[in-house]
């Protein structure tokens, strides 16, 4: 792993997922590395991780695992704000590429919800959005009182979904995902960067060698496979927050920008 002078928050961190116990879709491969994914976080200096907790049975198990630099969302109803590292109200928002998990009803149902919880709140919103045409941005328009901002994170949108998402005030998150064709890479270069945050949304999202941007990927670190993995070095496959200097290297060379 590189030796780097750079601090860094990750803002879509999913440090609660069973890989990091070790555990992949339900099987175990290696001994759980969380803490080693964690150390090796802090070593490239990304030693503040924003958490987002899907339900309150996540939240319970984020906090569990709290340490100082961790911050976190939530998506449910909260009687009180439990911590001040508690910091947006998500994630939520509308994907149309996983139907499967709840269908575009349900998703149209609950969104709006979570208007209410940030203007009760006072929180932002922690946002995602896939494939959904204008109904994402018909809703995020027509509640915007409600909601003092946001991140719009893991960004694979058009430069005019960028243009509306930037109208509303959004930050835009930027990870491997935001990289993967050469149309994102035309639109990553049109995102302001006094509204550009980099996330790694380990341990999804990793900048593939499939992926547009992957030539702009200095250095990548030697990773082994799952069934090999003895916790010192990353697991291949599996994204983790250190590699959020893979996302700078090839965000900054798309943008032609100094870091
Ligand atoms: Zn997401």
């Amino acid at each position: 792993m590189i030796k780097s002078t750079f601090r860094f928050f990750d803002v879509a961190a999913n440090l609660t997922d069973p890989t990091f116990e070790g555990i992949y879709h339900g099987k175990r491969k290696h001994p759980a590395d969380r803490q080693q994914v964690i150390d090796r976080a802090q070593a490239v200096g990304c030693d503040k991780f924003l958490v987002a907790a899907g339900n309150l049975p996540n939240f319970v198990s984020a906090k569990a695992m709290y340490q100082p630099g961790m911050y976190f969302t939530i998506e449910a109803e909260i009687k009180s704000c439990p911590a001040k590292q508690l910091v947006a109200i998500g994630e939520c928002g509308l994907d149309y590429d996983r139907l499967e998990h709840s269908s575009k009803e349900q998703q149209l149902a609950v969104f709006p919800l979570h208007f209410a919880l940030a203007e009760r709140y006072k929180l932002p919103l922690y946002l995602h959005n896939r494939n959904t045409g204008k109904d994402f941005f018909e809703l995020m328009e027509a509640h915007r009182s409600s909601y003092s901002g946001g991140v719009l994170h893991s960004f694979t949108g058009t430069a005019e979904e960028l243009k509306r998402a930037l109208e509303l005030g959004l930050y835009i998150g930027l990870n491997g995902c935001s990289l993967k064709t050469k149309e994102n890479l035309e639109v990553v270069r049109e995102v302001p960067l006094e509204r550009l945050v980099l996330e790694t949304d380990c341990p999804y999202c990793e900048i593939r060698k499939s992926h547009a941007g992957f030539e702009f990927v200095e250095n990548r670190p030697d990773m082994k496979n799952p069934e090999k993995s003895t916790g010192e070095t990353p697991v291949r496959g599996r994204n983790e927050p250190a590699r959020i200097v893979e996302v700078l290297e090839a965000v900054s060379r798309v943008k032609a920008v100094e870091r």
